[in-house]
């Protein structure tokens, strides 16, 4: 049995979303610049496209621009956001400990440009709280960015009173909504949100196609030089099937959102009550605000690298975040060694509730092997080294 349960690094396409390729990969090739029969009809295929993508978030197609994924939307939303704020003098940006490295290795790569960034620390259920974003505003802040939804832990952020803040003080607020698009309902006006990204394929989408919402009004500045596609805000030829397999996928995921989330927090809710069982472990993040499909959980005395290449032998698709320390699990203010014991698991639609049982099963059983062959495991038994999870 093979079981799949990483959907947080990406989606099996759905067959929808492939069936919605094919034609632009095979019939309808031309360009849509092309000023002829071939190149006109891919390109209504893609203002159709357009239009559909942000009618689902509440905004116009005019306020979207297509990337090649997450990452490329994050860069250019920030910075986009560094050049309105050189205009206007505000060389301060803010953003949390936890975010994706598309937006802190973005952030970071302002430093040359003389931009000062605040990163938010992550209070230990995993939610920014408001009232740390408008303590850390300045005179000179330019930009917020806080995402959505965490990719590690799932947890669900205060967008809304996060945008309503940087609206009152006239600071541009961007959200990397990659987790969330398609999972949990988004208004950009409802959640004042200026710019916004989102990636295909964590949607059941292809890999490759994205998008970034910039708020009418917003000039979005390039980071790919070229022609004039995207109305000048990003040159190169359209990937068109893929974004008509994003748009198609998008549209499924809305429609079947309540039904999907229903059925995927009973099956989450399962398997977190599973894994509580293992003693001298914890969920990270809040257990209520948290994305439908996620669980990540600590263990102590376990190495993460070592389980995931245990559940792999037993057919099991996990991730831990990453190798080093997750900078998501330090910044919840977890020991290291601790973060590195981190199980994420990320169901999805397809996943069965006898999956849900055979993981609980070839957890316990794993976190079992790798505690009996652990000298940390039984110094801690024998009362020489203190536990840190309870
Ligand atoms: C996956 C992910 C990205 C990157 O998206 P790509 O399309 O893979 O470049 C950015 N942010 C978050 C939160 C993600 O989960």
């Amino acid at each position: 049995m093979r079981v799949y349960a990483d959907n947080a690094a990406t989606t099996k396409m759905s067959r929808k979303a492939i069936d919605a390729m094919l034609p632009y990969l095979d019939i309808i090739y031309g360009n849509p610049s092309g000023l002829y029969e071939e190149g006109r009809s891919a390109r209504n295929a893609v203002d159709n496209a357009r239009t559909r993508i942000g009618n689902r978030f509440g905004c116009s197609g005019k306020e979207i621009i297509f990337t090649s994924g997450g990452s490329e939307a994050d860069t250019q939303a920030v910075i986009t956001a560094a050049s309105i704020g050189e205009k206007q003098g505000k060389k301060h940006m803010i953003s949390t400990a936890f975010e994706h490295h598309a937006v802190l290795n973005a952030l970071k790569s302002l430093k040359t440009r003389g931009f000062e960034v605040t990163l938010i620390d992550i209070p230990e259920e995993g939610i920014v709280k408001p009232g740390q974003i408008q303590k850390a505003l300045r005179e000179d802040t330019c930009m917020v960015s806080v995402m959505y939804a965490n990719n590690e832990i799932g947890t669900i952020q205060p967008i809304s009173e996060i945008g309503k803040i940087c609206r009152e003080h006239n600071v541009l607020f961007h959200t990397d909504a990659v987790q969330a698009a398609g999972h949990i309902s988004i208004d950009v006006v409802r959640d004042n949100i200026d710019m916004m990204s989102i990636s295909a394929h964590k949607f059941h989408g292809p890999k490759g196609a994205g998008a970034l919402y910039t708020r009418k009004g917003i000039r979005a500045a390039g980071v790919i030089f070229g022609g004039a596609q995207e109305r000048g805000r990003r040159a190169g030829t359209e990937n068109v099937p893929a974004i008509m397999g994003m748009a198609a996928a998008l549209d499924e995921a809305c429609e079947l959102m309540e039904i999907n989330a229903d059925r995927t927090v009973k099956l989450r809710n399962r398997l977190i009550d599973g894994l509580s069982e293992i003693p001298h472990s914890m969920l990270n993040g809040s257990r209520s605000s948290r994305l439908p499909g996620n669980i990540s959980f600590s263990f102590e005395a376990v190495e993460g690298e070592t389980m995931l290449i245990l559940l792999d032998q037993k057919g099991i698709s996990a991730s831990s975040g990453s190798v080093d320390p997750s900078h998501v699990i330090t910044a919840l203010g977890r020991p290291h060694e601790i973060a590195l014991g981190t199980l994420r698991l990320t169901i999805g639609e397809e996943t069965t509730e006898k999956e849900i049982d055979y993981i609980i099963a070839s957890v316990k059983s794993t976190v079992e092997t790798l505690r009996s062959c652990s000298s940390v495991w039984r110094e801690l038994q024998a009362g020489r080294r203190k536990y840190v999870l309870k």
